[in-house]
């Protein structure tokens, strides 16, 4: 039977992948500042960022391998891991190139599988693990052109449910934090794509498609995502396992 309720727990260590940008960075940012020791998970870590920087291309599976390697070393533990590194790709389904389909999913769907399958030993010794996977909006609704994205969100949100079953017995939970469009170089990087896509001019993009579906018209802030990681993180996320925490500025109540 499971004890840890909301007893504080001690020193934790997490690893966040995408550590360099956006969400990534912010989470990182916040975990250490609460007290974690962090390893920072980059294409292209940043020296100056939060945590420890490690450099990895989490789309080649060994390397999610040896991410979780390099946390233990480096802090003998491992409580938390968050998988958040992604990346976007806007195009009609039949100007879509498979290549791109194929990145996308090996980032956001086979590196937490990877990530979880090695961290899983270190997340049951720690008994009170969390996998808090970065997915998106886009794991319970579809928007045009983002098949691969959107695909590779929903199908992210079946390991979580399948893996907080595997690990009820071990305290370790598992879950999916869903936002809406969170002011990053991610969603910045989208609106000439969406322009050309939707046939608009870029300034319309932002209030016509982006903000579109949300009930509330603004961007989320990374800080917000990760205020919501850390609270997963910590000892009142225990009982949030097997589901979406959405955070979605109303998009998903219509
Ligand atoms: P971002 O572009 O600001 O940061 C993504 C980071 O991932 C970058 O530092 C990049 O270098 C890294 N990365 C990319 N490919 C990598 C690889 N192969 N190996 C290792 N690292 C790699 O993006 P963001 O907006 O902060 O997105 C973070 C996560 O949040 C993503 O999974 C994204 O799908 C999700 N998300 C974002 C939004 C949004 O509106 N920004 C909304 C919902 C969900």
């Amino acid at each position: 039977m499971s004890t840890s309720g909301e007893a504080p727990l001690g020193r934790r260590a997490a690893l966040v992948t995408g550590a360099a940008s956006g969400i990534g960075r912010s989470v990182a940012r916040h975990l250490v500042d609460e007290g974690m020791d962090v390893l920072a998970v980059d294409l292209e870590p940043d020296p100056h960022g939060p945590g420890v920087p490690h450099k990895a291309d989490l789309t080649d599976p060994s390397a999610n391998e040896g991410c979780v390697s390099a946390a233990l070393e480096q802090f003998g533990r491992l409580d938390v891991v968050v998988p958040n590194a992604g990346v976007q790709y806007v195009a009609p389904i039949e100007e879509f190139p498979l290549e791109r389909w194929q990145t996308i999913l090996a980032l956001l769907l086979t590196s937490p599988f990877q990530l979880a399958k090695s961290a899983w030993p270190a997340l049951r010794s720690s008994r009170s693990g969390r996998l808090i996977v970065i997915a998106s909006v886009h794991g319970l609704v579809a928007s045009p052109f983002k098949a691969a994205y959107v695909s590779a969100k929903h199908g992210v949100l079946g390991l979580v449910k399948t893996l907080a079953l595997e690990g009820a017995e071990d305290d370790i939970s598992v879950t999916a934090v869903c936002p809406a469009y969170v002011r990053t170089p991610l969603v910045e990087k989208q609106i000439s794509d969406q322009a050309r896509a939707h046939g608009l001019a870029e300034e319309r993009v932002l209030e016509e498609v982006i903000l579109a579906p949300h009930a509330v018209k603004r961007l989320i802030e990374p800080s917000e995502v990760a205020r919501l990681v850390g609270f997963l993180a910590g000892p009142g996320g225990a009982a949030f396992t097997g589901a979406p925490v959405t955070m979605d500025q109303g998009w998903t109540a219509r």
